[in-house]
């Protein structure tokens, strides 16, 4: 009754709508009374090409709340909305909520137990750094050939016909290639990161010189077109260094833009390959003015008194170089708080 463009027709005696899920089927997703599932009955409806059933959105809407409603059994709603359901080949209805058998510290993690238990290890895996990239999709080598491409506009030549097309249009068309593009990215993005961890990880001319452990998980923002950032816990096997590479490693922490690279670097980078020429010295250091420089935003802002002028709020980000002791060299600071662990925080 809820579709009488597919279903129009009632049997004459029986009161039934012809073609119809009988309702008492909706109840489980075994099979019932010698019907075949909910799963199979669902499955056929939609990709039959010769039925309406499977051109209809509004009913594949439907066939996917019916089969939602199925998951939903015998599960806390609250955790299913948290996290989703996806594909999920265990259970009769083909859906299951994500994470659900998920207790290794791989793949997805979208758990507070599981924060908790990567906290608890810190007692048996020592982390030294904490790490956070981010792609930058118009610099990064991975992305950067598809980027650039679509901002070109190079791709108008391609389309037949799009200046024939109104403003509107091509706005459309425009809109139409940023979106297909993002999973290109995504998957470039993905697998130069994997790349790049094992890179960290296992090479000998890796920047962190010996690593014991990483581990990394992917972070998606809300903003829309973004790729997933990357936090990496990561420890270094100190036992392995010598005390000039356990310099360099340290010295890799900076809190200034100008230390990214040290100039008395540059001539042994350029000899070495790593960098071209000199003036892509001045690149980086604009760069990272650009890119690491601290704006305040809504984030980072702490409400210490009532309205609305900048005064009403201060910056949770630490202040380096009102902080450090000394400038000039590495000094290590406690942090406040009550603890009898002791922890202490790196500054340049
Ligand atoms: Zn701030």
């Amino acid at each position: 009754m809820m579709f009488p463009s597919i279903f129009y027709a009632m049997a004459e005696n029986d009161n039934a709508i012809l073609g119809a899920i009988p309702s008492s089927l909706f109840t489980g997703d075994q099979s019932f009374y010698g019907f075949a599932t909910m799963h199979d009955h669902i499955h056929t409806r939609l990709t039959n090409a010769l039925s309406a059933t499977s051109t209809n959105p509004t009913y594949a809407s439907y066939c996917y709340d019916k089969l939602t409603n199925l998951s939903l059994n015998h599960q806390d709603s609250r955790i299913v909305l948290n996290r989703g359901l996806t594909v999920d080949s265990n259970t009769t209805s083909g859906m299951g909520v994500r994470c659900k058998n998920d207790s290794s510290l791989f793949e997805a993690v979208d758990s507070k137990q599981m924060v908790r238990n990567l906290c608890a290890s810190q007692k048996y895996h020592k982390m030294d750094l904490f790490l956070t990239f981010t792609c930058n999709q118009k610099k990064h080598f991975g992305v950067k050939k598809i980027r650039n491409w679509i901002d070109s506009g190079d791709w108008k030549q391609h389309f037949p016909r799009y200046i024939e097309y109104t403003i509107d249009g091509q706005k459309e068309i425009n809109t139409a290639i940023e979106q297909s593009a993002a999973s290109l990215l995504l998957r470039n993005w993905m697998e130069t990161k994997i790349l790049f961890i094992k890179y960290l990880l296992h090479s000998k001319s890796s920047c962190l010189k010996s690593v014991s452990n990483i581990f990394a998980r992917d972070e998606y923002q809300k903003d829309a077109g973004n790729l997933p950032h990357i936090h990496a816990m990561i420890s270094i096997d100190w036992k392995e260094l010598n005390q000039e590479q356990k310099s360099f490693v340290e010295d890799l922490v900076s809190a200034s833009v100008c230390d990214i690279v040290p100039t008395k670097n540059v001539a042994s980078l350029i000899e070495k390959g790593i960098m071209k020429k000199k003036h892509e010295y001045d690149e980086i250091v604009e760069l990272s003015t650009n890119i690491l420089a601290h704006f305040c935003s809504p984030r980072c802002l702490r409400r210490v008194s009532d309205g609305d002028g900048p005064d009403a709020f201060v910056c949770r980000k630490p202040n380096n170089l009102k902080l450090s002791p000394d400038n000039t060299k590495h000094c290590f600071l406690k942090l406040p708080m009550d603890s009898s662990v002791k922890f202490c925080l790196l500054y340049l």
